[in-house]
């Protein structure tokens, strides 16, 4: 008996981690084709900047944010005023 290695199905996710992971692989496909462009970072202007969503449930609402102004988002340490930055 053998096992695939496969990534575990959506079905298998929590709700919250399968819209996440829905939404980072529809970012990945737009920006693919062309359709999202990729930005320096909103906070710092770092060219390392990565995709950040804040909503889910709209996978094409991105913000870029390099990995240091991102934790800091996430770890609610920083407000960004996003609206303003647009
Ligand atoms: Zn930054
Ligand atoms: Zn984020």
């Amino acid at each position: 008996m053998y096992m695939r290695e496969t990534r575990p199905p959506y079905c298998l996710l929590e709700p919250e981690a399968k819209k996440r992971q829905i939404a980072r692989d529809y970012a990945r496909v737009y920006l693919r084709r062309g359709k999202i462009q990729r930005q320096p970072c909103l906070m710092c202007g770092s060219d390392q900047a990565e995709m950040h969503h804040e909503d889910y449930s709209k996978p094409l609402e991105i913000r870029w944010l390099c990995r240091p102004c991102h934790l800091a988002v996430h770890s609610g340490e920083v407000f960004v005023s996003f609206e303003a930055a647009a």
